[in-house]
């Protein structure tokens, strides 16, 4: 059996906890890995390798930074298909997926190759007589980020490249369910020349967590998962002093107006519905029905899409869903289902009973729809993650704000519509992070930045863009006057401009 280790220091590092975790093929069931499971102690040695390159690293110019990020997207264009091959096989979504979600974090990369124009910092000449002031940011020191399962190289990577260049040693915790390609990406980082203990890996459960949280030479946690996890992240992180930025679960909701082409809304939510088997932070579970005429045509339309669609493992080309993760996950999710039944929610396609030939053993689900949904059944208000899209029909517009502004979760929406006005309305009013016009997924690229609000975010800054700069860097103001300004002798009042 295949262990997975540990990346600390520069090189693989064995696991001495004797604890490992199972690492599924999701298509087969079969155990394909152990991944060892960090102690204190492991996560100790991989903070102060970190804490020891950080000096050498946060003085390290940007541009030598940013070139060594050059190379690292080189590398990973290169090795696209073993890392691909690595997110599928664990993860279980269809290898073009994979390949989108790697293509999503190569974009980062690219964003950080732009360190030292984003490092820049701001000179004001003259703020007294012969006095200059300037702001400049600088690198946090050891930093760590906690990472799901659901995009195992997307969301590292929305974090370390700006962490890195930023001149901050990091400390990768990925998900013990998928984490083969947290070390392909250590070994493409050594290559692309990143000096030894500035990226570290180290694999775990509660355990590495706890100790990253209170370990008191980490500065910053970055989080992404579900919301009591991130909530939990956040409060334990910031009592230990730490910054924190931990964003949570989701339940996004697509409305569809009168006027919207009901083409293009099938379309949209087959993919946003369905796409990775509905694991996604962005997927949409909710499609709000304006009107019954509505309601009727989304089901119309999507019911016999959802039955004909091809489930199947992610390495055959012709799979449009593959199987969920885990067997855990896959009883969860089929268990909202049976919930929503009993709830009384009408299932108009029930993905329960699909089976594969040959894959008897996978955690594949088909595809499932609901119709009828009220905001009052847990299937509507708790965050399900799996392919099961749920319709709720509303009588009009502002009812269907209402609906998106009431729930608890806020990190992603969208409208479909032809009237601009009803767009504008929505954009401006509507209580959620991200927001998409007749886009389903509106992932903001990386030169922007990525978070919901409300329970989807706990923390200040959203990831990537400027707001990852501002959260991997502290912000220090320098005011300067040379000697013929201080010649008046010492005052004993507050500076005022003179
Ligand atoms: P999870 O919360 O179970 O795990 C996330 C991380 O936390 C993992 O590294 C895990 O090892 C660790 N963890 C789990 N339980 C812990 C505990 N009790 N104490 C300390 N650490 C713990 O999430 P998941 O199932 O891996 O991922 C799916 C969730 O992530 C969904 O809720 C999804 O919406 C969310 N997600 C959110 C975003 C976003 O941007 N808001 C993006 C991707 C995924």
């Amino acid at each position: 059996m295949r262990t997975i280790n540990h990346f600390i220091g520069g090189k693989e590092v064995a696991g001495t906890s004797g604890r490992f975790a199972d690492v599924f093929n999701p298509a087969t069931g079969e155990v394909q890995a152990k991944v060892a499971l960090a102690t204190d102690a492991e996560v100790d040695a991989a903070v102060k390798n970190a804490a020891a390159a950080f000096p050498a690293w946060a003085t390290t110019p940007p541009l030598t930074r940013a070139r060594i990020m050059f190379k690292f997207k080189a590398l990973l264009e290169d090795n696209a298909d073993r890392i691909v091959a690595a997110i599928t096989s664990e993860h279980g979504k269809v290898l073009s997926d994979a390949k989108g979600e790697l293509t999503r974090g190569i974009e980062v990369v690219e964003f950080a190759c732009g360190a030292p124009q984003l490092l820049k910092g701001e000179f004001c000449e003259n703020v007294g007589t012969n006095v200059d002031s300037w702001a400049m940011r600088q690198p946090l020191g050891v930093v760590a980020g906690i990472t799901p399962f659901n995009f195992p190289a997307m969301v590292p990577m929305w974090m370390f490249p700006v962490a890195l260049v930023a001149g901050n040693c990091f400390i990768l915790k990925p998900s013990e369910r998928d984490p083969s390609a947290s070390l392909l990406i250590a070994d493409l980082l050594k290559k692309a020349g990143l000096p030894d203990g500035v990226f570290n890996v180290v694999h775990g459960d509660k355990t590495a967590v706890d100790a990253l949280l209170t370990h008191p030479q980490i500065e910053a946690i970055s989080f992404v998962g579900s919301t009591p996890i991130a909530e939990y992240i956040y409060a334990t992180g910031t009592a230990h002093g730490k910054r924190v930025q931990a964003l949570g679960g989701a339940k996004n909701h697509m409305i569809v107006m009168p006027d919207a082409d009901m083409d293009q809304v099938a379309d949209a939510l087959m993919g946003a519905g369905y796409g990775s088997a509905g694991e996604r932070c962005m997927a949409i579970s909710v499609a709000v029905a304006v009107g019954d005429k509505v309601g009727d045509a989304i089901i119309d339309k999507l019911a016999p899409r959802v039955r004909s669609m091809k489930v199947a493992p992610g390495t055959d080309p012709e799979a449009e869903m593959g199987p969920l993760v885990t067997r855990q996950h896959f009883e969860k999710v089929k268990g909202y289902v049976d919930q929503g039944v009993k709830e009384g929610a009408k299932l108009v396609v029930d993905g329960r009973s699909l089976k594969l030939q040959g894959y008897e053993n996978g955690f594949f689900l088909g595809g499932c729809l609901f119709d009828n949904v009220t905001p009052e059944m847990k299937i509507y208000k708790e965050e399900i993650f799996g392919p099961v899209l749920s319709v709720v029909r509303v009588p009009d517009y502002a009812a269907a704000v209402k609906l998106v502004n009431d729930h608890e979760f806020g990190n992603g929406t969208a409208i479909f519509t032809r009237d601009g006005d009803a767009a504008r309305d929505f954009v401006s009013r509507i209580r959620i992070g991200m927001v998409g016009v007749n886009v389903p997924i509106p992932v903001p690229m990386a030169f922007n930045s990525f978070g919901g609000w409300k329970r989807s975010l706990f923390g200040d800054h959203h990831m990537h863009g400027l707001e990852g700069i501002r959260f991997f860097t502290r912000l220090k103001t320098v005011t300067a006057r040379w000697p013929t300004g201080i010649r008046s002798g010492a005052e004993f009042v507050m500076p005022t401009m003179k």
